[in-house]
């Protein structure tokens, strides 16, 4: 796999801290090879962001807030005039009023509703516009969703209707730009301790729950997306847009009671 990714420069939305999934994909990507730039959400962000794409010698570091117009378009006139072209882009980006993630959904404010759709799930529409035109010669553009999309899953609620119309997204804009050579894909990552998942209540017993029902009886790891996500935006998977692939040690397929010698 090392040079899979040779001579591919690619953006990735999302990092956080060394939890974050994006941070787990930037090491796959950079282990094949790949030219990475990463985006910070805010100032905040930016001191813990830095030092981790420096880490692995990136290239590009720039704000970008994807619920402002213009700070997405100043981020990519900083990459065209960077890069000129990309290849890929990873957007492992989410957010909701924590309150939504654990109270009942049927509380939702049409604010709180408006909010987590705009950032988790418009943001991949507005992205994607702009990546477009630096994608001249094709290129791959990756998302991140949950089950809780098709399922109810407790306290996930509102992030759950955004991450359903997150994958509609998904499947148009691969509509939209197959026929330019840009495909579009969905990784369904099972339940990851990160920063975001702290926000949804009894997130704990989720992580358990899967772990106890999947068929690889455990919880997936960054790594295990990573890996995913390398073949997604790589020549390995050119036949493949549109899809949202599954990675989640089975959780989806299996019945939801535990299994025979399931995980402790
Ligand atoms: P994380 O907190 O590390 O990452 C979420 C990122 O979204 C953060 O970097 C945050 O700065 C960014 N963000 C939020 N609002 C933003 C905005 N307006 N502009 C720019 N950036 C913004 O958590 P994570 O779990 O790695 O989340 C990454 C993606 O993976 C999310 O879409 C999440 O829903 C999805 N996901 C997570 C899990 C899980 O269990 N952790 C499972 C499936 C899918």
């Amino acid at each position: 796999m090392k040079d899979l990714l040779a001579g591919k420069k690619g953006l990735i939305m999302g990092v956080a801290n060394e939890r974050s999934i994006a941070w787990g994909i930037a090491q796959q990507l950079n282990d094949a090879g790949a030219e990475l730039g990463f985006t910070y959400f805010n100032e905040m962000l930016e001191k813990r962001v830095r030092p981790l794409a420096e880490s692995l010698n990136a290239t590009f570091i720039e704000e970008c807030d994807v619920s402002k117009d213009s700070s997405i378009e100043a981020c990519f006139n900083a990459v065209k005039s960077q890069w000129g072209e990309i290849d890929f882009i990873v957007h492992a980006i989410a957010f909701a009023d924590k309150e939504c993630l654990r109270d009942n959904f049927i509380n939702t404010t049409r604010e709180q509703f408006s909010l987590a759709l705009d950032a988790s799930a418009f943001s991949l529409v507005a992205v994607s516009k702009a990546a477009e035109p630096l994608m001249s010669e094709g290129g791959s553009i990756l998302t991140l969703t949950y089950l809780g999309s098709q399922r109810i899953i407790p306290n996930y609620n509102v992030m759950g209707v955004a991450k359903a119309a997150l994958e509609a997204s998904t499947r148009y804009l691969a509509g939209d730009l197959g026929p330019k050579g840009i495909r579009v894909n969905a990784i369904s990552a099972g339940p990851i301790k990160t920063l975001a998942a702290a926000a949804i209540g009894d997130f704990k017993k989720m992580l358990k729950h899967d772990a106890e029902i999947s068929p690889l009886r455990r919880n997936v790891t960054q790594e295990d997306v990573g890996k995913s996500a390398l073949y997604l935006l790589s020549d390995l998977s050119s036949g493949v847009t549109g899809e949202i692939i599954y990675v989640d040690s089975g959780a989806s397929v299996a019945g939801g009671l535990a299994i025979e010698g399931s995980a402790e």
